[in-house]
């Protein structure tokens, strides 16, 4: 098949890697001038893992990353509001920290060796299709086509999601971040997280190498004052909310090296639009409070290959991708949407609320778990998950690294 692909990112690198090397012909457009490996820390869960694993990536990936076993969410008044061990699960489990621009450069390499044809500097704007065939209008009027099957991965501000016309639950939050990554002598192995009274989250992920990826929670229409007050101001602010951090922000040179971003959540009623699929962010972006988009993203992908490679034409397996991926993206697309409110928030009856049940909620068994299986990435609805699978997967590596 001729097929396109939009989003030179996490989720479009892997489907057009992987499907140019079973044999189709894969065209790649990016927006960007030059694809980089940019971006800082994500938790990389037991999920995203076990797709990686499958895809021979995971072993590069932890040599380069952080061994997380702990989320440890304290309170500014000391207080603890959540401390959630992965190794409740098994004694293996664990997140890793690895900085996004780390997976992005194997995926993109991959795409390079494999032959993928690449058209960065293409910014697509729109889809037109007739009968089986789709074209991609790009921002100086190209039509680029016919493909056999478009996979649009554009990110969560997708434009060919807004083309569509599709019906999308959209929330675009007050809540931001600024970002850095930097020095880090302190644990390597616990994602930490500070609250504050005003409703301000700071975090710190260890990323490997010595190094941690810092995020700094602030409202959108803060960006502008904070950059203005110049670098030394913000530093003398992280340092004294959260004095751990200060290291980190102590070697910037100026506020161009910190990364802004806001987040929203998007959800699409139905994600095939005859011979066009929306995976990743594009089709159900959340904020990153829960921390897995990009473990979504990449199951997204792998599940696309593999009901393409195994249905017999293109609109069984386009239907198998939905039912296959549906309930999972439904599941943490509503939690992260339910939940987002309260992470970041100045409302003091919405804190009063998250004080009191996050401490709790933990110890009472089966919640307790429920909870564990959610950070990991391996719930798949309500009341199913696939932690069996995702735990047999890497059991089977780790018994491989023994061996080796
Ligand atoms: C530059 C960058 C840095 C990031 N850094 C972090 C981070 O530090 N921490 C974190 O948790 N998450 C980060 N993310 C988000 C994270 O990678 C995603 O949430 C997750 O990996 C889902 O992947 P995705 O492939 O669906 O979307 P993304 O990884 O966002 O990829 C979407 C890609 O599509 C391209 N694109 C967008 N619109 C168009 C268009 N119209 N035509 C052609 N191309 C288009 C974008 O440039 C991008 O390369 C970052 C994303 C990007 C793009």
């Amino acid at each position: 098949m001729q097929i396109a692909v939009a989003g030179a990112g996490i989720a479009g690198s892997t489907a057009a890697w992987r499907l140019q090397q079973a044999g189709h012909h894969v065209t790649l457009f990016e927006q960007a001038e030059k694809c980089h490996p940019v971006g800082a820390g994500i938790m990389l869960q037991p999920s995203g893992q076990a797709v990686l694993h499958e895809l021979g990536l995971l072993d590069d990936v932890v040599r380069d990353s952080s061994r997380i076993g702990r989320l440890h969410a304290k309170h500014q008044n000391g207080r603890t509001l959540v401390d959630l061990q992965y190794q409740r699960l098994s004694c293996q489990a664990c997140a890793r920290g690895v900085r996004r621009s780390v997976i992005f450069r194997l995926l993109f390499e991959r795409c390079q060796n494999e032959g993928v044809r690449i058209m960065e500097n293409t910014r697509l704007l729109n889809i037109s299709q007739d009968g089986n065939v789709v074209h991609v209008v790009d921002g100086v009027s190209n039509r680029h086509g016919p493909f056999d099957l478009l996979i649009a991965a554009d990110g969560s501000a997708s434009t060919l999601r807004q083309a569509s016309g599709i019906p999308t639950r959209i929330k675009e939050y007050q809540d931001a971040a600024l970002w850095v990554v930097g020095p880090w002598s302190g644990d390597e192995t616990c994602l930490q997280q500070l609250v504050g009274r005003d409703g301000r989250l700071v975090g710190i992920l260890p990323v490997g190498g010595g190094e941690c990826s810092f995020f700094w929670g602030l409202r959108k229409s803060e960006e502008k004052a904070t950059r203005e007050a110049g670098l030394q101001q913000w530093q003398a602010q992280v340092a004294e909310f959260c004095p751990a951090a200060s290291e980190i922000v102590g070697q910037l040179q100026s506020m161009d090296d910190v990364i802004f971003s806001s987040y929203r959540n998007a959800r699409m009623s139905r994600v095939i639009d005859r011979r066009v699929v929306w995976i990743g962010d594009s089709a159900h972006a959340t904020s990153p409070h829960l921390g897995q988009g990009l473990n979504l993203a990449l199951q997204d992908s792998l599940a696309l290959v593999r009901a393409l490679q195994s249905s017999e034409d293109i609109d069984s397996a386009l239907a198998d991708y939905e039912s296959a991926r549906s309930s999972t993206t439904a599941f943490y697309g509503r939690l992260t949407g339910w939940l987002t409110p309260f992470f970041q928030t100045p409302n003091r009856l919405l804190q009063f609320g998250r004080d009191l049940a996050l401490p709790v909620m933990p110890r009472l068994p089966w919640i307790g778990t429920q909870m564990l299986l959610t950070m990991a990435g391996m719930k798949t609805g309500w009341l199913a998950d696939q932690r069996e699978a995702i735990e047999a997967l890497l059991n089977d590596r780790n018994d491989d690294q023994m061996e080796k």
